[in-house]
């Protein structure tokens, strides 16, 4: 069955012409997950996710709220980089997505956090790569904690917007600090 789920996505175009399948790096034993969307340039080439210009973001934004990688596990929905970083393709979900679902059930993790839109529209869809269009943006939805139940799973859904979309769009730089004031505190509810 592992090994199933990891060949499927191996066998799309997009393993077959990577430097390095990207899988996640941080604490498989913490209880927050947090997911993007592909790996990019220098996660292919450093096989770790979140090593470039977004990663350096993500870093700030954790430390902001006193959260280190060892509280933290942080994995994508697509495993190998799309060429020229384009849009993740729908086969190309369908086929990775089997993987990220079993890296859930593994952690089984009280908090996940989606990072934009496809991470976010994937589970809000429950794992239905067709709903997904269907789905409200991250825009309308960003910092709105939703209980999700899928597949045996249960876990409180905090959607946050692309660290890479701060780059482009400094604008947003306040609402992620907010919505990142919300994750600390579901974080501290259990605590
Ligand atoms: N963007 C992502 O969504 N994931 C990465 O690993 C890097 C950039």
């Amino acid at each position: 069955m592992d090994e199933d789920v990891i060949q499927l996505a191996k066998d799309t175009e997009i393993c077959k012409n990577c430097i390095n399948v990207v899988i996640g790096k941080g604490n498989e034993n913490s209880e927050i997950m947090f997911i993007g969307e592909a790996p990019g340039r220098k996660e292919d080439e450093q096989g770790e996710p979140f090593v470039g210009a977004a990663g350096k973001n993500l870093d700030k934004l954790l430390e902001g709220v006193g959260l280190s990688m060892d509280e933290i596990y942080i994995v994508n929905i697509l495993k190998c980089r799309p060429p020229e970083n384009r849009d993740p393709l729908p086969e190309e979900i369908r086929a990775h997505t089997p993987w990220l679902l079993k890296q859930i059930k593994d952690m089984n993790p009280r908090i996940v956090c989606s990072l934009g839109n496809y991470s976010t529209k994937f589970l809000m869809a429950l794992g239905d790569v067709d709903l997904m269009k269907k789905q409200p943006g991250i825009t309308s939805v960003h910092g709105k904690v939703q209980i999700i139940e899928m597949q045996g799973l249960k876990f409180r859904l905090i959607p946050l917007f692309h660290p890479a979309a701060i780059i482009y769009n400094r604008g947003i730089q306040g609402l992620w600090e907010e919505d990142m004031k919300i994750v600390k505190k579901e974080v501290m509810l259990k605590a």
